[in-house]
C-alpha cells in the first residue's frame, strides 16, 4: 500500500508528543477503539487529559494518520490507516466479519488520478444477515 506524499517520516516529525503518544497507542490496537476507551489506556501509563486525547484524535485525522467510523449507535470510532479492513456486519447479532484485502484499492487510485485528490482513506462497510441469522430466518 503507497502511502500519499509527503513521506510518513516527514508528516510524523511534525507531530507532537502528545500526539504520537495517542498515534502509538493506537497502532498497538488491532480493532477501532472510541476516544474514552483510548483515553482510559492510555491514563494506565500516562498523565494525560480527555480534551487532549480529543484534539489529538482531530490533529492526527486531519494529517492522514488516523480514520474514524461511526458505530450503529453513532459513537465514533478511531483507527490507524494501516488497518485498511472491511467488514461484513450482521444487522440481527451484530457480529462483524471482517474480509480479505481491499476491495476498492484500485478504484482509490483511479480517483486521486483522475481527480488530483489526495485521498486518505475510504470506508466501505457491507450489513445483511450472517449465515446463522439467515437460517434462523428461513
Ligand atoms: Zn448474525
Ligand atoms: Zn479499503
Amino acid at each position: 500500500m503507497s502511502l500519499p506524499a509527503p513521506s510518513l517520516a516527514v508528516r510524523l516529525e511534525s507531530l507532537t508528543v502528545n500526539q504520537r503518544l495517542v498515534l502509538q497507542a493506537l497502532q498497538r490496537e488491532t480493532e477501532p477503539l472510541s476516544a474514552q476507551a483510548l483515553f482510559t489506556k492510555l491514563r494506565e501509563t500516562k498523565k494525560i487529559g480527555l480534551a487532549t486525547v480529543y484534539r489529538a484524535l482531530d490533529a492526527l485525522k486531519l494529517a492522514g494518520f488516523i480514520q474514524h467510523q461511526a458505530t450503529m449507535t453513532g459513537e465514533l470510532l478511531y483507527q490507524t490507516l494501516e488497518q485498511d479492513q472491511h467488514c461484513l456486519t450482521c444487522l440481527q447479532c451484530g457480529e462483524s466479519f471482517p474480509i480479505q484485502g481491499c476491495p476498492v484499492q484500485s478504484l482509490e487510485e483511479n480517483l486521486q488520478a483522475n481527480y488530483s485528490f489526495r485521498i486518505y482513506y475510504h470506508t466501505l462497510e457491507f450489513f445483511g444477515l450472517c449465515q446463522l441469522c439467515a437460517k434462523g430466518n428461513g
